[in-house]
């Protein structure tokens, strides 16, 4: 049996969960799909070793749509400082929230903090439905609808179908788009550790030849880190005892922490650099990791995703304000404009940095030395890449530029 509704979504991630609450809290019928339901309680102990780095313009968005609260009440970490510093060279970057009107950089929140957050906001939203556990077996396009087809048989018809099914989407495959880009040969290996020195609200970060090492302050007190090693390096990482691991990570860390104490579960995720050739078709567009997966050496990859949800979100809502069609030509090529010039500079800026830092020549070495020492001296640069960073850029979706609190 066929349904009819306005949008469907595919994917419950931070992404698709986000463009849910967005569109249906302007009492849009929106229908999410996923394949698995988010946790909505843990163990205090331990901390999800998945964390990400929310900006501004991200805390924005997610205030915008009703979820922010109760992710502060499960727990969020403010970080007011950022101290970058190069293993083969003198150079140094420090960005201070001092030096901008706000009182934090950004805030480290456990991924499952948000996910739990956003769907119960989406559940508590009379025009959202959510359709759980449940797998896409076809996605059929026609001209004036698109269709979902589940694998239990039930079709779904939209006006508009959202992909925000991950790097690997299904649904991108589905709709024939193809994407460019490569695998790193890098992957970042992800834990939580217990340090001697206090993190200071500071997210620290130190470029080793294989890749960065990054310090990331919980709000309890410990760090997250990722640390950006060759797939191999990772892979046997992974495998030693807790003891040896900490003396290599310590190693790595220049004592910036001090002594590190102790280390909880410890995961590693392949990075690729990744891009659809296409954000949108008739009747469907692609957000988040499925229309661009980048590497996370300065954390964006969520904060850009969720930039997307909020324009495809605006465009929909003034769409039906104006008793326009949700899923025309012109919307979907609008939003694809919108979007994916902004992903694509993201995406290569840390495409070049990681180039820049894993090159080991001399000349490369003494570039970074000067050109980090210049920027962490010239107000100007440095203000510009600090808010770039916190995703106050221009063109911004509305839900990202509303600033709700302080
Ligand atoms: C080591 C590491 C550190 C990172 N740190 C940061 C950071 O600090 N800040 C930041 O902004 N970003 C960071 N990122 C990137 C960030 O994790 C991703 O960009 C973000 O999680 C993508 O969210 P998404 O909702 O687009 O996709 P996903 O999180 O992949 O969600 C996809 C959803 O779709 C569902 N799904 C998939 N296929 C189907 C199907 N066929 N049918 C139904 N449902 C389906 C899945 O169950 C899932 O819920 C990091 C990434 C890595 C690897």
């Amino acid at each position: 049996m066929s349904k009819k509704h306005s949008v469907v979504i595919v994917g419950g991630g931070i992404v698709g969960a986000t463009a849910g609450c967005a569109l249906a809290q302007a009492g849009i019928a929106v229908t999410l799909i996923d394949a698995h339901n988010p946790a909505r309680e843990w163990p205090a102990d331990p901390v999800d070793i998945r964390v990400s780095a929310l900006t501004r313009a991200s805390q924005n968005i997610l205030q915008a749509v009703g979820a922010w609260p109760a992710m502060e009440q499960r727990g969020i970490g403010p970080y007011d400082h950022m101290h970058v510093w190069d293993a083969s060279s003198a150079g140094t970057l420090d960005f201070d929230a001092a030096d901008t009107e706000f009182t934090a950089l950004g805030h480290l929140v456990e991924n499952r903090v948000t996910l739990a957050s956003l769907w119960d906001r989406l559940e508590s939203l009379p025009t959202a439905s959510i359709v759980c556990p449940a797998k896409v077996a076809d996605l059929q396009i026609a001209s004036d609808s698109a269709k979902v087809v589940l694998e239990d048989g039930q079709i779904l018809t939209a006006e508009l179908v959202i992909a925000a099914d991950g790097r690997d989407s299904v649904l991108r495959q589905m709709a024939g788009i193809q994407t460019t880009g490569w695998e790193y040969k890098q992957d970042g290996l992800v834990a939580t550790i217990s340090t001697e020195k206090s993190h200071q609200f500071t997210a620290w970060q130190r470029f080793l030849p294989e890749g960065p090492l990054a310090f990331l302050p919980l709000k309890n007190g410990q760090c997250s880190i990722v640390w950006t090693l060759s797939h191999q390096t990772a892979q046997d990482y992974l495998s030693l005892s807790d003891e040896d691991f900490l003396q290599q990570l310590e190693q790595a860390s220049d004592g910036v922490m001090g002594k590190i104490l102790a280390v909880g579960p410890r995961g590693a995720f392949p990075l690729r650099f990744q891009y659809a050739n296409q954000y949108s078709a008739d009747h469907f567009v692609l957000i988040g990791d499925a229309a661009h997966a980048m590497h996370p050496l300065a954390g964006q990859g969520a904060n850009a995703g969720l930039l997307d949800a909020a324009a495809i979100a605006e465009l929909i809502i003034n769409a039906q304000q104006a008793n326009r069609p949700l899923g025309s030509h012109k919307l979907v090529r609008q939003y694809e404009r919108w979007r994916k010039g902004d992903n694509l500079a993201m995406m290569n800026s840390m495409d070049m940095i990681n180039k820049m830092y894993t090159a080991q020549n001399e000349v490369s070495r003494q570039l970074r030395g000067t050109g980090m020492s210049w920027v962490n001296h010239n107000a100007w640069l440095k203000n510009h890449f600090n808010r770039y960073a916190m995703g106050l850029r221009d063109d911004l979706p509305t839900l990202a530029s509303t600033e709700t609190n302080a």
